[in-house]
């Protein structure tokens, strides 16, 4: 799925336990992580019509989407958090999720399902696949992040703050007065 999907579901899911700022920027992170190794595409497309192209894309994305690099970044977030345990589990947890979510919905558009090595680099016998596995661009990936979009403004609107907590505070709340300033009527028509 697209970064953006496995953001929002990091996001999301982050908002499910009690965390403070910090620990829920790095559960989202996380669920972003194993898409580290797909930066490759972009030398891969400024080389492509070069006489040595890059196939760094080709060669190893997905080679990051393994259990050794989910707990490295558990460690790294067990390390980096102020609820420690807490936030080293949920980091693990999210970047398992968005393998769950590769699994379900990443095959290209050449119908090529990029497995996932999961005990890569001790073992290359495991490669994960679904056969259910759905297109990149097609309708529930789609649909799961629009599900994920409401989520996330639902969240901001009830609870007053938004991803934009991880740039700016001032860029939250005003993202987060305007939000409830559009859906006040909401709010009095409720209560
Ligand atoms: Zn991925």
């Amino acid at each position: 799925m697209s970064p953006i999907t496995h953001f929002l579901t990091g996001w999301v899911f982050a908002n499910c336990a009690k965390l403070g700022r910090k620990d829920r920027a790095i559960v989202t992170l996380a669920s972003v992580t194993p898409d580290l190794d797909g930066l490759g595409i972009i030398p891969e497309l400024l080389t492509r019509n070069s006489a040595h192209p890059l196939l760094w894309f080709s060669l190893y994305h997905h080679s990051l989407h393994t259990l050794a690099f989910a707990l490295v970044i558990s460690v790294v977030a067990f390390a980096l958090g102020t609820q420690r345990w807490k936030t080293g589990l949920l980091a693990l947890v999210s970047f398992h999720l968005h393998l769950l979510e590769d699994l379900m919905g990443s095959r290209g558009p050449d119908g090529y399902q990029w497995p996932i090595p999961y005990l890569k680099p001790i073992s290359s016998a495991l490669h994960l696949t679904w056969q259910g596995q759905w297109q990149l661009n097609a309708w529930p990936n789609v649909l799961i992040t629009i599900v994920l979009l409401g989520i996330m403004l639902w969240l901001a609107w009830r609870r007053g703050f938004s991803p934009l907590e991880m740039i700016s505070s001032k860029l939250d709340r005003g993202f987060v007065g305007a939000l409830r300033h559009r859906f006040r009527g909401g709010l009095k028509a409720r209560s």
